[in-house]
């Protein structure tokens, strides 16, 4: 039996292009998304996943929406928390509610998505948990204060479960992206992503695919002495 493997904003960009390769990896694949039920559509009648839809900010959505993966396809093994959003805007104009949304959907919508799921890998003794945080956690970025906060926020998140998991064959890593060519980032002005490809010695975005590969390396059975860790993919923009 393959295992099943659920990917948090599944259907559109990075999301997309990791439930695609957990699915040609021979997983058994869930994305979920938010609203976007247009782009859902599309997704799994191009690549046969099934979609769900639910808000990864609130619990008890989050924990019905598990309940119902599991129901339709057994045990999720593997959990990928990449659904995000950003709500940009130098500090001094920051909304709290512009903090609280990013806050809500990046950094609760993680704990969110692996607090259900946990007590069933524990019982288990297996479990694969990446996190798609982001450079910018690692370097912060100017306007990004709340999307910064919660991409350095998933670093501790990973690095304390995978102390937590370890004795039970949980491990928990994260990815940092950089640019990556997703409707996230073609939605910045042309001139601001002009200079933001400037800075990348890659001189290109990087693909959805890179970042997929990435996560299939981590979530193999052989990669379990794998844990705590953070993959940078970032075309050589920033090293820790
Ligand atoms: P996209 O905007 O292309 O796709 C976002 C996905 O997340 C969509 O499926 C969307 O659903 C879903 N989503 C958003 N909010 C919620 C929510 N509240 N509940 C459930 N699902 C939600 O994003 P990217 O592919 O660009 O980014 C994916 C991840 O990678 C994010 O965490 C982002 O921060 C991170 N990242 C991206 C980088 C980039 O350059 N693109 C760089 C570094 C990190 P719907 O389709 O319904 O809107």
């Amino acid at each position: 039996m393959s295992r099943v493997a659920l990917v948090t904003g599944g259907s559109r960009g990075i999301g997309a292009a990791i439930s695609k390769k957990l699915k040609a990896d021979g997983y058994t694949v869930a994305a979920t998304y938010a609203g976007n039920d247009e782009a859902a559509a599309a997704f799994t009648d191009e690549t046969g996943i099934k979609t769900y839809k639910w808000n990864v900010a609130d619990y008890d959505s989050s924990k019905d929406g598990i309940a119902q993966v599991e129901a339709d396809l057994g045990p999720i093994e593997v959990v990928v928390a990449n659904a995000g959003i950003t709500r940009d805007a130098p500090f001094h104009k920051m909304t709290p509610e512009q903090w609280h949304q990013v806050i809500d959907t990046n950094l609760t919508g993680v704990f969110n998505t692996i607090h259900p799921i946990w007590p069933g890998m524990r019982e288990r003794k297996f479990g694969r948990i990446v996190v798609i945080s982001s450079i910018n956690g690692q370097k912060g970025q100017f306007a990004q204060v709340n999307y910064a906060a919660t991409k350095a926020g998933d670093l501790g998140i990973v690095k304390s479960l995978a102390q937590e998991g370890a004795r039970a064959n949980i491990t928990a890593n994260a990815i940092c992206p950089g640019y990556i060519g997703t409707d996230m980032v073609m939605a910045v002005p042309e001139k601001v992503r002009e200079s933001i490809i400037a800075q990348i010695p890659a001189g290109r975005l990087g693909e959805p695919e890179e970042i997929a590969r990435a996560v299939s390396f981590l979530v193999a059975d052989d990669a379990g002495f794998i844990n705590g860790s953070t993959i940078s993919a970032n075309g050589a923009q920033f090293f820790v």
